[in-house]
């Protein structure tokens, strides 16, 4: 026991392990076990990667593209992201602004630990991506999370960001559409965050674009080097295939930014996992550079499912949604369950008590909104199809109708 203690170092305890991966975990545990679980804790679609990708990857392995390539990417696969930049977001990035990274969690990775130094400060918003927090708390900084309410539409405001503001203020992190709240900035209102730091020159901006693609109701997507040009030279723009094109297990990430941030990234990466696979490069480029017109179409399934789920889910008493406007999760608000006892006679106190009741009573896997750093809420996948959907929500209907107040 002693020996173990001094083998870990302290770092690691600053942080744990993902707790979406664990809930994942324990839902397909269950699974095995022979339960009957409906699992709505997944953040990565359903649908599988279109075939031209998937071809693409086959042939980089007939052709013998399995050898490690530049740590910071090919010039094929960069050239490419240079042009997603361009054509999607018209922001110009010279290739070496760009890096490649094993999935855009990697590049964020890379750009805290090559930029926090002790006691820095990291403005985070909540709800937040779990992962934000842990990397910043292994990176020796500090995270300065900023509650975001619902009525807000879980969105910043400007005064707030501008209270939170200190000399130690390193980087302000925004992720528009949100994961887990799906709120989605406008241009205008992001314009408005921008010119609290405009005055404020040594603070950096990461805007996390993974969602860009899955944003519904018609709205167009905003990026904040886009935005404001005056914050492009503080602004680390980072995205990845991961959720638009269906390619989560192939982890293939990038980022555009600072000459001087991307060219340290790029050594830490050298440094540790060399170059993200060879056949995911390939793939991406075809990703990248192919047919776009499937994006829309699962969108499209995507709001779909979104709005049987918040019509679902507002019908139960207890259980009030927001209607998020992009990515692929809903934020449910369980305030109105707080106090209620299950029939097992516990009073439910919390969101994480809400989620244990859903999955031993209902058979319902979901992850409780205190791990994004808000409660009591829980989020919802809608990465699952339509049925699992209507069958999850029908479970926590007759599950909360088996409360008693
Ligand atoms: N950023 C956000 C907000 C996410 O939700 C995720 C994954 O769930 C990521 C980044 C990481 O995605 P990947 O590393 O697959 O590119």
């Amino acid at each position: 026991m002693a020996q173990t203690a001094s083998l870990i170092a302290e770092r690691m305890n600053r942080i744990k392990p993902s707790p979406s991966s664990a809930a994942s975990a324990r839902v397909r545990e269950l699974q095995a076990q022979g339960r009957d679980i409906v699992g709505l804790t997944t953040g990565e679609p359903d649908f599988p990667t279109p075939d031209h990708i998937k071809q693409a990857a086959i042939r980089a392995l007939e052709t013998d593209q399995t050898r490690y390539t530049n740590p910071d990417g090919t010039v094929e696969l960069k050239t490419a992201v240079q042009g997603k930049f361009k054509r999607e977001n018209g922001l110009d990035y010279a290739l070496d602004q760009i890096i490649v990274s094993a999935g855009s969690k990697q590049s964020l990775f890379n750009a805290l630990l090559a930029t926090i130094e002790d006691g820095d400060e990291v403005i985070i918003p909540a709800p937040f991506w779990v992962s934000y927090i842990d990397m910043v708390l292994l990176a020796g900084g500090r995270p300065v999370v900023l509650s975001c309410l619902e009525e807000h539409g879980f969105k910043l405001q400007a005064e707030q960001l501008e209270r939170a503001l200190t000399p130690r203020t390193k980087w302000v992190m925004f992720c528009s559409p949100n994961n887990p709240s799906g709120a989605t900035y406008t241009a205008t209102e992001m314009k408005e965050l921008a010119r609290v730091l405009l005055p404020h020159p040594k603070i950096h901006v990461i805007s996390d674009d993974i969602y860009e693609h899955l944003i519904y109701d018609g709205r167009t997507f905003a990026t904040m080097a886009q935005v404001e040009p005056a914050l492009y030279e503080r602004t680390l723009t980072v995205n990845g295939v991961s959720k638009a094109y269906s390619m989560t297990g192939w982890r293939l990430g990038y980022a555009g930014g600072p000459r001087e941030l991307i060219r340290n990234m790029a050594k830490l990466q050298s440094q540790s996992t060399t170059n993200p696979s060879s056949i995911s490069q390939f793939a991406a480029i075809a990703a990248l550079d192919g047919p776009q017109e499937f994006i829309a179409e699962r969108c499209r399934a995507f709001q779909h499912r979104r709005d049987v789920v918040v019509g679902l889910l507002n019908r139960i008493p207890g259980i009030s949604c927001r209607t998020p406007e992009g990515a692929f999760y809903v934020f449910p608000s369980c305030a109105g369950l707080m106090g209620r006892r299950t029939p097992a006679g516990d009073t439910l106190k919390n969101d994480r008590d809400v989620i244990l009741y859903f999955l031993d009573e209902a058979g319902v896997g979901v992850l409780q909104g205190d791990v994004y750093g808000m409660s009591p809420y829980f989020r919802i996948s809608t990465a699952s199809d339509l049925p699992m959907l209507e069958e999850g929500c029908r479970r926590i209907a007759l599950a909360v109708d088996r409360l008693s107040s």
